[in-house]
């Protein structure tokens, strides 16, 4: 007999996993289809974000991160050591099994909340029917009420720096490193490349990374970017941009990348070659021809604003879809498409999506920049507070950045808020849950805020917005 649910979905990453845990929820029949397998050939729900992704990149950060303070960063506090090591494999090893236990944490919370778990590729029919191959070859058809596709994303190829996985990999392959590259390349200044750059720099790899456009960090505050890349260059990363890779020639260990930049062409030679120029939807055989799902120009499923195709009772969320590509925005997607299927007038507000890059210091940002605003013509009041003035940040012995909240000159509604520094990804959360109830800069200000945080920073940089700040002296005059 044909198995029939109120959902099913089709993929278990941040998006699809969430959504499928809510429909149970809300007391809906539930079923979640996902077909990726861990090295051990087992089923790993979680997607990108747990396998792959957000969790594992942050897990050889953090790593790294300590290496780099035990090394350079003790002395300062009257502590000294006879010297620091490091063992790689273990670092990797402690990686995968937060792997590991998240990606089965998802397997117990599917269990608990009696979501069907199917392993498997699931393909969607005409009829909001889904082909289900398993991975024994035999195919299964199951029917739903509403399907919600949840494929996710992989890592863009580039013909000039094919991936092996051995010389030249990309964001999987640089979690995967079992010593550290002497020489290591990254082709894109994005979120990942800094970061995965940033990671292999501070066990002691010598990183340049090739950027083909002439701005650093587009889509940050220009502020924000260039000490981003005043800091990021101090550390040793050789951040070449204007830079096109055109090509590269593999010699046994090491390969050669030829790029351009405005000296023309230019040669240099890497132990280790990251390709992480960006992303782009999964949907190989994810649509049967006559399904009635549409695609847009770029490949990505098509949607309206509630994450709904052009099929209705089929809806699809996270990287497949137009947007930010980041798991928050998938999972919030995955929770509006599941409470609009109860009949609930859930929406999301995209304008109030945090970015995050876990850089050191980490750099983080909601709203809109201040040259946006400005290109829109809306005249803003600035408040800026730098941590080198924040004693929290002094007693950490970690003063730079800085936060900025920028907020409508008429109303005084803040409209961004832009840091750069210790705990920037916690500090613009606090933003954003002001901006989602409309704060003004002046209603941040007369908040009390607990004293020594970083998060006075926070508070200072509303205050500086209309010349109120305690801790610095105010550009802007009340
Ligand atoms: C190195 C790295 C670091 C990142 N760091 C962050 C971060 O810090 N913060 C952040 O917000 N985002 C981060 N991201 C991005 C984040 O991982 C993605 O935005 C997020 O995982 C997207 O979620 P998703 O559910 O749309 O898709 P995915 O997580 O890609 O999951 C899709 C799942 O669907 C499965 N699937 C695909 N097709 C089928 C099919 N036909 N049948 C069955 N199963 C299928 C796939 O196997 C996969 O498991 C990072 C990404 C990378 C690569």
């Amino acid at each position: 007999m044909t198995q029939k649910f109120d959902v099913v979905v089709i993929g278990a990453g941040p998006g699809g996993y969430v959504a499928a845990i809510k429909a149970a929820q809300l007391g809906l029949t539930t079923a979640c289809i996902e077909k990726y397998t861990d090295k051990e050939g087992k089923l790993a729900l979680g997607g990108t974000c747990l396998n792959v992704g957000c969790i594992p990149s942050k897990a050889l950060l953090d790593s790294s991160w300590k290496f780099h303070e035990a090394q350079d960063g003790f002395a300062i506090h009257g502590i000294s050591h006879a010297g620091v090591s490091m063992d790689v494999p273990a670092m990797v090893g402690r990686k995968a099994n937060i792997v590991k236990n998240l990606t089965s944490g998802v397997a117990t919370l599917f269990k608990a909340n009696g979501v069907t778990s199917i392993q498997g590729h699931g393909k969607l029919l005409a009829g909001k029917k889904v082909e289900v191959t398993k991975p024994d070859g035999s195919v299964e058809v199951i029917e739903a009420e509403n399907v919600i596709l949840a494929p996710g994303s992989r890592p863009i190829d580039i013909p000039p720096a094919p991936v092996d996985q051995k010389v030249i990999v990309d964001s999987t392959g640089a979690l995967e490193f079992q010593s550290v590259p002497k020489r290591l390349g990254v082709i894109g200044a994005g979120v990942i490349g800094l970061e995965l750059g940033s990671v292999w720099s501070r066990l002691g790899a010598e990183v340049t990374v090739l950027e083909a456009l002439d701005t650093f960090l587009m889509a940050a505050d220009t502020a924000v970017s260039k000490e981003a890349l005043k800091t990021l260059t101090k550390q040793g990363l050789d951040i070449k941009l204007g830079a096109r890779v055109t090509g590269s020639k593999v010699n046994g260990e090491e390969v050669v990348v030829t790029y351009t930049d405005a000296n023309g062409e230019q040669n240099i030679t890497f132990d280790k070659l990251i390709v992480a120029v960006g992303r782009r939807p999964v949907t190989t055989d994810l649509l049967a021809a006559d399904c009635g799902v549409t695609l847009d120009e770029r490949g990505f499923v098509h949607v309206d604003d509630h994450c709904a195709t052009t099929v209705p009772g089929v809806y699809a969320i996270g990287d497949v879809v137009r947007g930010m590509m980041l798991a928050h925005k998938a999972s919030e997607e995955g929770i509006m498409v599941v409470e609009r299927i109860k009949g609930h007038k859930a929406q999301m507000n995209y304008d109030l999506i945090p970015s995050v890059i876990y850089t050191h210091p980490e750099i983080a940002w909601v709203g809109k920049t201040e040259q946006t605003l400005k290109a829109e013509g809306v005249e803003v009041n600035v408040g800026t507070f730098p941590f080198a003035a924040s004693g929290r940040a002094m007693a950490a012995n970690d003063t730079g950045g800085f936060v900025k909240v920028i907020a409508d000159a008429k109303t005084d509604r803040v409209l961004g808020v832009h840091v750069i520094g210790p705990s920037a990804a916690e500090l613009v959360q606090q933003g954003a849950i002001g901006m989602e109830f409309g704060t003004s800069a002046e209603d941040l200000g007369m908040m009390v805020f607990s004293h020594p945080t970083l998060s006075e920073a926070l508070h200072e940089a509303a205050l500086a917005v209309n010349g109120g700040a305690i801790h610095i002296a105010n550009r802007k005059k009340r």
